[in-house]
């Protein structure tokens, strides 16, 4: 990890040895300097020559584009950086997947108007940008960024807010792309004015990954027009606890301190977040910088991608390691977008374990398995177990303690150790 508290840090890499403070927290001279090919890319880490025919070969495909001051948390003696997985391009970019979708999340089809997708009933998405900061190698919508570049940006965005306004079911707007701040903040606040100008609309989130890979790009000029349109919610993506500085902790204070709860989705990615231990720091670091911790996505199956996903059961290790061991805050929601556009499914371990109409069996993180007795008058129409799925399994049938548990006469059952 790079310890970034002395504000030269940076200096440490040749390339920038004779950047100034002022520049390198400047927003304005990272986006002037961000790397974009692979020549300048080596010489702030140093790659083999196979690892620089590799990128090269996977841009044939897909942009690079990194800010230097992510790049200045790589550490470059370690092969296995967190921060060098995730935006480093590799050839497993264009080897073909298991699975892969060439629209994984089937948006398409749910896209009335350009750039808005409008999925759930009272919700829409509005890709209000098509370019961020830096290029994910990991990311879900990196096809809109080869494909699009659109000449009618503000024409697009007055068919979004024409929309949003004609249908009164819409109370939350999430704005995002791309990377939502990178629009200028002309363009942002016009949107935001007139979606609030929309009587229907209650709440307008914000989705940008610059708290964690531009934060000095979180100026106090953005957080000044957003606090104007309150209710404003905002939506960050830290996958590490590395990625969590005091330069990002600075720009999250800066959004919280002007009211805006700050919400994390972090992707579930293998050999960079794919460890309990790992995810659980992540937890803590960010709720001590004010960000509650939201989702855990599985990675989807976008092209190009599968080095990077995880078998859903990894999920599955790493919730069942938080539940219970951690505060409640600190844990996330455990999704999977569901390929086809189903939208977001919540998984996680079974925690009950059998439901009648007058008990349910639950377990607790420890194994220990408890009775809750229903009340006698019923509120609930449905066959809960049916609706659950929560029926006995045949192994438990033939323990007479579970049993007792089933049916109301014992109320605890430890597991035998
Ligand atoms: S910031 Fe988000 S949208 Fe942009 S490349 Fe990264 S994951 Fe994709």
């Amino acid at each position: 990890m790079i310890d970034t508290r002395d504000p030269t840090y940076y200096k440490r890499i040749k390339l920038w040895k004779d950047v100034t403070a002022e520049q390198w927290n400047d927003p304005r001279w990272q986006l002037a300097h961000l790397v974009t090919d692979v020549e300048t890319l080596s010489r702030i880490i140093p790659l083999s020559t196979k690892e620089r025919a590799d990128a090269e070969e996977a841009l044939k495909l897909s942009r690079f584009q990194v800010t230097p001051y992510y790049l200045s948390l790589v550490d470059a003696s370690n092969p296995d950086c967190p921060i060098r997985l995730q935006c480093l391009p590799t050839i497993g970019e264009i080897e073909p997947g298991f699975g892969d979708l060439t629209d994984p999340l089937g948006e398409d089809s749910d896209t009335p108007v350009p750039r808005l997708v409008h999925r759930y009933p009272d919700r829409v998405l509005f890709l209000v940008s098509e370019v961020c900061s830096m290029y994910c190698r990991f990311c879900t919508r990196r096809r809109h960024i080869l494909e699009h570049s659109s000449k009618q940006l503000a024409a697009e965005h007055e068919q979004g807010i024409d929309y949003i306004a004609k249908h009164p079911e819409v109370r939350d707007v999430i704005l995002s792309g791309g990377d939502a701040l990178m629009l200028p903040v002309a363009m942002l606040e016009r949107i935001i004015q007139r979606l609030r100008a929309i009587p229907h609309v209650e709440i307008i989130r914000v989705a940008s990954r610059f708290p964690c890979v531009l934060p000095m790009g979180v100026t106090s000029g953005i957080v000044d027009m957003l606090r104007k349109y309150q209710p404003i919610y905002f939506m960050t993506h830290f996958n590490h606890p590395y990625e969590v500085t005091p330069q990002a902790a600075a720009a999250c204070a800066r959004i919280a301190d002007a009211g805006m709860p700050v919400q994390n989705q972090s992707v579930l990615l293998r050999r960079i977040n794919s460890d309990a231990r790992i995810m659980k720091k992540l937890s803590h670091e960010l709720l001590k910088i004010r960000v509650k911790p939201y989702y855990i996505y599985q990675c989807d199956l976008a092209t190009g991608i599968e080095h990077f996903r995880t078998s859903v059961s990894k999920g599955f290790e790493i919730m069942e390691v938080l539940r219970g061991h951690t505060s409640g805050i600190a844990l996330p929601t455990f999704v999977i977008d569901a390929p086809g556009g189903g939208g977001k499914i919540p998984v996680m371990p079974n925690y009950i374990l059998t439901i009648t109409d007058d008990h349910a069996v639950v377990r607790n993180y420890r194994g220990m398995m408890s009775s809750y007795t229903n009340p006698r008058e019923r509120d609930c129409t449905c066959s809960t177990a049916e609706a659950i799925g929560a029926t006995l399994a045949p192994e438990l049938a033939k323990n007479s303690a579970y049993l007792e548990l089933v049916d109301g006469r014992r109320v605890m059952l430890k597991p035998q150790v």
